[in-house]
């Protein structure tokens, strides 16, 4: 036997799973309209940003996460050595 923490989160929970899955079963097409009616609620805005799926950082504009895309091997006590052509210059 298990006790379940509290009846309301798990009613919650239950209620989030539900419109999950009802997304999960809608046509890309059907998303995008349920998106569009949805953003009606001027308290919502679609924002469109890229985030790193380790850290969850927000993304620069394109290219990889700048802190999870360094060698792991960089540690904080080592020199930092930029090294970067300069053929701009
Ligand atoms: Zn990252």
């Amino acid at each position: 036997m298990f006790q379940i923490q509290s009846p309301s989160i798990r009613t919650v929970t239950t209620a989030h799973l539900t419109q999950t899955m009802t997304l999960l079963n809608q046509t890309v097409g059907e998303l995008y309209q349920q998106i569009q009616q949805e953003l009606t609620n001027p308290a919502l805005e679609l924002v469109e940003e890229r985030r790193c799926p380790t850290c969850h950082r927000v993304l620069p504009g394109h290219g990889e996460c700048p802190v999870c895309s360094r060698p792991v091997s960089m540690q904080a006590e080592e020199p930092v050595v930029f090294v970067s052509p300069r053929e701009e210059f």
